[in-house]
């Protein structure tokens, strides 16, 4: 069997180790437009701030490749698909023939039509070159906008502070991370940002870059000029969809994939940041871009490339992170008036915890700064408890099993899942 993955991020590789659980001789090429070794995204915001080296952001150990009888070629962008050929055309022309193709592309930054944008010490923030760019355009104390205050936008806000940047963030919404947290959970972090020097503008974008050959600084919608060094633009990532342009492999917003990974083209998988999967939480199917998603998704379609019958079950938008040591997880839903929500603020130690229910289903959490017991309120998401007898005691952080009624307790017990 010839098995080509296209892509070499966190939904190649769940690829790579679900063939290999059915099939240990199939030969598998992974084609990646990057010339890297497997690494972790996540850690490039790191790996900026001098907080972590190259080796340590690897997602598997050197070695992984000839381990697993893996052809790497890296460097190498896939160009087109000859889906009747089950040919992968390479931008150097190569052909890498396949019997089984998983598209795992990733997202790539969206990056709007701005006037002036073609000018220097301009970046995206996606991947490991776009950091090594951003490090050797920083001279001295360096003055950054970042356009954009969701994940990507803020990370790189942490890192270039770190670095002893003068940060501005310039966000279209009323608050930090709008997608995921509600006002209070943004307000808090954006006290904790701002406490090292960053600042915001919110409720404002950037119309025109500034400057001749490079960036000299922004025109704000509203009139009002900035100046900086360099110009991150971090809007937003959207599905890679690029290589399918052309093909007849069905794509949405993402690629559309059944709960096998599969596209409509027999033979043909899509996973990660450029598939479309269940989302078990709302209830629809659409792209959930995080990394272990990604990562299951492709062991799924890895698993079923190889001859097995797995299904995707589907995952919901979960994430944990952290700005300045000040931790943030998240899931599922953030809120809104279509909920019940119940939750404990206390601003002067910027602890936050919300809870947010559907018809006594937990559907969503926001959890500030003490993120105890967090895997708890995902397994009541993940299993659609109904928690209607004890949804109070959900919001506290010392919550535990025994605040479970004993009914639950014994079922989960007898279902096998311990406690
Ligand atoms: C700064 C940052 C911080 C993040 N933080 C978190 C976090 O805290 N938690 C979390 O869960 N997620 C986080 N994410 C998101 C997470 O990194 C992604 O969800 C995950 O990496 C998606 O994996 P993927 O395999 O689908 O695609 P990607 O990681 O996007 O990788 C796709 C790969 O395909 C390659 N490729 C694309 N087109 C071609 C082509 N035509 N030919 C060959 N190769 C191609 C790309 O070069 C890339 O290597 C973060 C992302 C960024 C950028």
């Amino acid at each position: 069997m010839e098995y080509c993955i296209v892509g070499n991020s966190a939904a190649a590789i769940g690829a790579v180790e679900g063939i290999r659980k059915r099939d240990k001789t199939g030969r598998i090429t992974v084609v990646s437009a990057e010339i890297y070794h497997t690494y972790s995204r996540p850690l490039i915001s790191y790996y900026l701030a001098g907080k972590v080296k190259i080796d340590k952001m690897y997602y598997r150990p050197l070695g992984f490749y000839e381990h697993n009888g893996i052809r790497f070629i890296g460097g190498k962008p896939a160009a087109a698909l000859d889906t009747k050929g089950r040919k992968v055309v390479l931008a150097c022309g190569d052909e890498i023939p396949y019997d089984r193709l998983l598209v795992a592309t990733g997202g790539k930054p969206f990056v709007p039509a701005i006037d002036g944008l073609d000018k220097k010490n301009i970046f995206t923030f996606h991947k490991l070159d776009d950091v090594k760019a951003i490090e050797k355009a920083l001279d001295g104390r360096a003055r950054a906008i970042i356009i954009g205050a969701g994940l990507i936008g803020m990370k790189a806000a942490e890192a270039l502070s770190c670095l002893g940047a003068e940060v501005i963030v310039v966000e279209l919404a009323n608050r930090v991370l709008s997608s995921i947290l509600d006002e209070q959970a943004g307000a808090l972090v954006r006290d904790v940002m701002e406490n090292h020097g960053i600042r915001f503008v919110f409720e404002n974008t950037v119309k025109r870059v500034l400057g001749e050959e490079r960036v000299t600084g922004v025109e704000l919608a509203d009139g009002n000029r900035l100046e900086c060094d360099l110009l991150i633009v971090a809007i937003g990532v959207i599905p890679n969809t690029d290589l399918v342009k052309n093909s007849p492999v069905p794509v949405n917003r993402g690629i559309v994939v059944n709960k096998k990974m599969e596209t409509g083209l027999p033979g043909i998988y899509a996973a990660g940041d450029v598939a479309e999967g269940d989302d078990a939480v709302l209830g629809v199917r659409r792209v959930i871009p995080i990394l272990p998603n990604a990562y299951r998704q492709g062991e799924i379609a890895g698993l079923n490339m190889a001859g097995d019958e797995a299904a995707f079950s589907g995952g919901f938008a979960m994430n944990a992170i952290g700005f300045f040591g000040y931790s943030i997880a998240t899931a599922g839903v953030p809120g809104g008036p279509d909920y019940e929500e119940l939750a404990v603020l206390d601003p002067d130690e910027r602890t936050y915890r919300k809870i947010v229910l559907k018809n006594n289903r937990l559907v969503g959490f926001i959890a500030m700064k003490d993120i105890n017991r967090i895997g708890m309120l995902t397994g009541l998401i993940q299993e659609g408890t109904n928690v209607g007898s004890f949804k109070e005691k959900l919001v506290k952080t010392d919550f535990g099993y025994l605040d479970w009624p004993c009914e639950l307790r014994r079922e989960r017990v007898l279902a096998g899942g311990g406690l």
